[in-house]
């Protein structure tokens, strides 16, 4: 009896850390104790963690996309007036370029402080083949795409703007509608229960699924490649530290005079999550589920803004680009003068909104704002090598700042419940 109450009594949330701690040690234990080999790369690395680990990913993906869908024609369904529902859309579009922005400004100021690219031995330096993967569409066809032009194919491609478009339109349609439409009505909200039953059947195995992913990523990754690196990655992450858990914290506390403290405890399993993903949009359903139950965050915010902002609210993104326009231009000799400081939390707000929620895009948008100050695109091949690391910790921070700003909007519109959020 008190067996299984102790087994009850750890949570999601601690299985999940003790997973990545565990992992993490034993991937380190296995890049430097186990000799290579086929056992060592083939079966363990590249086998089980790597099937194990990306298995998972694909079962939260397989929910991103049904799940919003539903989620939102529900939300904006019970909201209703498209008044309201174009006030939040608003605010919360506002709220996400004002974070980025702050956190680019954040970034410049820290690599000034700590001047990352001086003094580097550019031998030392691994570097990374570049291959030329940019896609580089238009601002005009990036606005335009929002409008889907046929629904079911970006619901295909899981193209998040498009799909929240036209999930807003059928749910005010139905509001609209009211009793004419209850069978699609009745129909939305059940399959968005099973979808959110699905997800918390999916997390029971999120512990193994991130136990894997940190593994592998640990085992495949020395520390060796990082040393001459750490003046740079040490400017990434204590402009990370700062956004998330100071600027965010002061944030949510002016706001909403909520216990900062209660909001990082409650939310640090997702982090974890988008740690060991590196992956923003698989991470919206336990986002959103985090949200609902712990923070007492209303649904019928928290499936607009999740989505939305794990499409284009990038903080942390911003912030590593912030540190690597500096850094680049420190190696490569040249000076930034204000102007084009200005430019850089500019561009680096736009990449963010461009960057797709996915693991390495960030250093794809990058090109965008190295070239917007003239800086040489090749100077990415310089920070190739470790980023995988530094993206795990800015996914961390992207899907962070979503949910502080989630959590701000829905005190704003009287949609959250503070007992939920106050309860242990
Ligand atoms: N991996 C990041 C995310 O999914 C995007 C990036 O910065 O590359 O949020």
């Amino acid at each position: 009896m008190s067996d299984s109450k102790n087994k009850k009594s750890m949570g999601l949330s601690t299985k999940i850390f003790i997973a990545l701690i565990v992992g993490a040690l034993l991937g380190v234990g296995i890049h430097y104790f186990m000799p290579e080999g086929y056992v060592r790369d083939t079966i363990i690395i590249e086998g089980v963690f790597y099937v194990v680990g990306q298995g998972f990913i694909r079962l939260m993906q397989m929910l991103v996309v049904p799940l919003v869908f539903c989620s939102l024609v529900c939300g904006s369904m019970a909201i209703g007036d498209t008044k309201t529902l174009g006030k939040v859309g608003v605010k919360t579009v506002l709220f996400y370029l004002f974070t980025t922005a702050m956190a680019v400004a954040v970034a410049i100021g820290t690599a000034y402080v700590i001047n990352p690219g001086t003094g580097l031995d550019m031998d030392s330096v691994q570097k990374v083949e570049m291959s030329t993967t940019t896609s580089e569409t238009s601002l005009v066809d990036t606005i335009l795409n929002i409008i889907p032009k046929n629904p079911i194919e970006s619901m295909a491609k899981g193209d998040m703007l498009p799909i929240i478009v036209f999930a807003l339109f059928v749910g005010i349609m139905l509001a609209k509608l009211g009793s004419r439409a209850t069978t699609v009505a009745n129909f939305f909200s059940e399959f968005n229960d099973v979808m959110m039953e699905m997800t918390m059947a999916i997390m029971k195995v999120a512990p193994i699924g991130v136990f894997c992913l940190i593994a592998r990523t640990f085992a495949n990754l020395g520390f060796s490649a990082f040393l001459p690196m750490l003046k740079y990655m040490g400017s990434v992450t204590t402009s990370l530290i700062i956004q998330c858990f100071v600027i965010y914290q002061i944030l949510l506390f002016i706001f909403t005079r909520l216990n900062p403290m209660k909001f990082i405890k409650k939310f640090a399993p997702v982090m974890g999550f988008a740690f060991s993903t590196a992956t923003s949009n698989a991470t919206i359903p336990m986002s959103i589920d985090t949200l609902h139950k712990k923070m007492g965050v209303s649904k019928q915010i928290s499936s607009f803004t999740i989505p939305l902002g794990a499409t284009v609210n990038m903080d942390g993104t911003s912030i590593m680009q912030g540190v690597a326009v500096v850094f680049i231009a420190q190696v490569y000799g040249i000076n930034l003068s204000p102007a084009d400081l200005a430019t850089v939390v500019v561009t680096a707000t736009l990449a963010s909104i461009g960057t797709a929620g996915v693991p390495s895009v960030g250093l794809v948008t990058l090109s965008m704002v190295l070239a917007s100050v003239g800086l040489p695109v090749e100077g990415i091949a310089l920070i190739m090598g470790i980023d995988r690391v530094l993206d795990m910790m800015r996914t961390a921070v992207n899907i962070t700042g979503d949910a502080v700003c989630t959590t701000i909007i829905a005190h704003q519109e009287k949609m959250l419940k503070r007992d939920v959020f106050n309860q242990e």
